[in-house]
Formats: structure tokens, sequence, C-alpha cells
């Protein structure tokens, strides 16, 4: 009597994949943050995606972080490049119109 084998059972639930915010240092999932990417030859960038290459650097989504982040100049350092403003004005407009609901 042939009995079929049946496949391996998929894993288990992956794991959850956190990372941590820049500012904060708290461990978020990476829905719960924004991710910022330094590609060479162009300045840094927020990456929607979460899959563009280049150097990456978290921040969560809350205005807080964000806010620390420019006044900290987090981003300059993590990229040891300049950031423009308009790059954290993107950030606020992100996060508010995902923060008021
Ligand atoms: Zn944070």
């Amino acid at each position: 009597m042939a009995r079929k084998q049946q496949p391996a059972a998929p894993p288990a639930s992956k794991p959850k994949i956190s990372r941590m915010c820049m500012v904060c240092r708290t461990r978020r999932e990476k829905r719960d943050l924004i991710r910022i990417v330094k590609t060479v030859g162009s300045p840094p960038a927020i990456d929607l995606t979460h899959k563009a290459n280049g150097r990456g650097m978290y921040v969560c989504k809350s205005a807080d972080c964000v806010n620390q982040a420019q006044k900290r100049k987090v981003a300059e350092r993590a990229f040891s490049c300049a950031v423009d403003a308009a790059l954290y004005e993107e950030l606020k407009e992100l996060i508010g119109s995902e923060g008021n609901g």
C-alpha cells in the first residue's frame, strides 16, 4: 500500500524582523518605521518600499522621533552627509497623513 508522501510542512510563522529607530533606539516592526536610504551618488531619501539598495536607517513613524532626528542631525551622522530639510518635511507629512486618523 503506497501512501503519498506529504510535502514537508511549511515552517511555522516567520520570526518578525524588527528594526531599531535611530533616534529613540526602540525596536519595532518595519511597518512601524520609516526607512531612509542613502544610495551612492544620491542624497538620502525616504524609501517607502523598504527595498532600495544602499545604506538605510529607520525612524519611528512619530513626530517626536522625526523632530529629534532633525534637531540632533541623526541622519547626517548616520550617512555622513548633508540632509536636506525637505527630507524632514516629507517625513513629517508622511506621519501627519497617517497619524491623525
Ligand atoms: Zn523612535
